[in-house]
């Protein structure tokens, strides 16, 4: 699983800032952002892109659809 890379996007407009996927994600790469959006939204953002193992649970769990996983 080590070799395998995902290119994550996320949808700041989608995305509700309810930290599903921040927990959800085994490898922790996921983290609230520090800044507010003009929603008023922290959103999330991808802390370490490279250790992603392209397991998909991220985009599965948000109710917004908000993830992209491409791997
Ligand atoms: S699960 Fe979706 S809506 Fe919730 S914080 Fe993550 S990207 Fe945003
Ligand atoms: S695909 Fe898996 S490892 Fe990659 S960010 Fe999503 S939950 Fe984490």
């Amino acid at each position: 699983m080590k070799d395998k890379k995902a290119k994550i996007t996320i949808d700041a407009k989608r995305c509700k800032g309810c930290m599903l996927c921040v927990q959800v994600c085994p490898k922790k790469i996921l983290e609230k952002s520090e800044k507010v959006n003009k929603r008023g939204i922290q959103c999330v953002i991808v802390k370490t892109p490279e250790d992603c193992i392209a397991c998909g649970l991220c985009a599965v769990i948000c109710p917004d659809c908000a993830i992209e996983v491409n791997p």
